[in-house]
């Protein structure tokens, strides 16, 4: 372990949230696809900005004002060289995936989609990236195509291709499901959209936290994450976009910071970025976010994605072995998420016991009932693993798992 530099209960140091017991347990964290904890930097970070330097930005004369001016402005440098962007001017803060997907939604597709478009999703999208699309067909008279899935959970490439005409305006598809932990071929998708004409959204909320994600190596028009899943705070998200997409798109919201000029005869708007950030931003979490960032980059992004590689085969192999344990996704290429059944039990049942010996997993549908109809099942129990979490923590799984699954198998 020490050769390779990566010490796991060293980066478990780092998280206060992991030291506590949960019904009598040592609380074993296993739901990071929907959350993930929070170094102790990046609480610190919160505690500093509000005791010493709390201020609105970009308007004020004074000192704190300068400084909180100053540590935003750092944390967009930080995510524009996070995702290799060409500019710090295209990274937009929003408040998290879902409000991004709006964002382009009403913005985007206010002005460049009419009646008789077509947008293309995939049917393992998390509802956030569903049903936007939904509205805007239904306001434009456009189309909503699915492209379709294996049993294994994978997207059926061909389909894709046929999916695709002179009529698809855009393809708005996931990097990673949070419910399968599928790796979606994101470049083939986005050079088959361009082959076509259509512009790509890329759903980046379950990918920046386990690999590097350049945005100028996949060519994505747009792409969106949110920071609570980085390590980083709740209400928080970035949008990146291509620069003359973002210019030519109307403003979301209207309000203070997104103009240059108003009069009562006409309001110019400022800029890109700020054009996309009316009103006073989350100063806070985006200069707390900085080191979260800083977390990732210290422990390093290759060595992050080889433990929790380790950990997904092992838990697979692992839990494998237990008598009516039903994987639910068995793409070739799947990150952090192990999604299952134990036949003859209710997802939510499986849950519960597991919570009662201070396991937390998630069970129900992810945010994704068209997948787990796809699958005909009403959801399935997730484990899905971070970077502080160990094998030990997964014999404890397997053991609880064991216990309960006996019980019916
Ligand atoms: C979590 C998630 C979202 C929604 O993110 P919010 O932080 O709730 O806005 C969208 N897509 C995927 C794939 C997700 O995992």
């Amino acid at each position: 372990m020490a050769k390779t530099g990566f010490d796991v209960d060293d980066i478990r140091e780092r998280f206060p949230v992991l030291h506590q017991e949960v019904n009598g347990r040592p609380l074993v964290y296993l739901d990071n696809a929907a959350t993930s904890q929070k170094p102790l930097s990046v609480i610190e970070a919160l505690n500093h900005y509000y005791t010493t330097d709390n201020s609105n930005i970009h308007r004020g004369a004074h000192a704190l004002a300068a400084r909180a001016t100053d540590y935003y402005e750092n944390t967009r440098k930080s995510v524009s060289s996070f995702l290799n962007a060409p500019s710090e001017e295209q990274i937009i803060f929003t408040k998290g995936t879902t409000e991004g997907i709006n964002l382009v939604a009403s913005t985007f597709g206010r002005k460049f989609i009419h009646e008789g478009d077509e947008i293309i999703i995939s049917a393992m999208e998390h509802h956030s990236n569903i049903v936007p699309w939904q509205m805007l067909c239904a306001e434009k008279g456009a189309t909503l195509k699915v492209i379709p899935i294996t049993d294994d959970g994978e997207l059926i490439m061909e389909e894709y291709e046929k999916l695709l005409s002179s009529k698809t305006k855009l393809v708005s598809v996931l990097h990673v499901s949070n419910a399968l932990g599928t790796v979606n071929p994101m470049e083939s998708i986005i050079s088959m959209a361009h082959r076509a004409g259509a512009k790509v959204l890329v759903d980046a909320a379950q990918s920046t936290s386990h690999f590097t994600v350049d945005v100028q190596a996949l060519d994505c028009d747009f792409l969106v994450f949110s920071a609570h899943k980085l390590y980083g705070p709740t209400g928080l998200g970035v949008l990146y976009g291509k620069r003359e997409l973002l210019e030519e798109m109307p403003p979301y919201q209207g309000g203070g910071e997104m103009i240059k000029e108003v009069d009562f005869s006409g309001t110019t708007y400022n800029e890109i970025p700020f054009k996309f950030e009316a009103g006073t931003p989350n100063i806070a979490d985006v200069i707390a976010f900085q080191k979260a960032l800083e977390f990732v980059s210290t422990v390093g992004k290759e060595q992050l994605l080889a433990h929790e590689n380790e950990l997904l085969t092992y838990a697979t192999e692992k839990l494998g072995t237990i008598k009516g344990f039903i994987p639910v996704g068995k793409a070739k290429h799947k990150v952090s998420v192990l999604s299952f059944l134990i036949n003859g039990m209710h997802p939510f049942d499986v849950g519960m016991m597991l919570d009662a010996v201070g396991i937390a997993v998630r069970t129900g549908h992810h945010c994704a009932q068209p997948l787990m109809k796809r699958f005909n099942i009403e959801g399935t129990v997730r484990a899905s693993f971070a970077v502080y979490n160990t094998k030990q923590e997964i014999d404890v799984l397997y053991v609880s798992l064991s216990r309960i699954a006996k019980r019916k198998n």
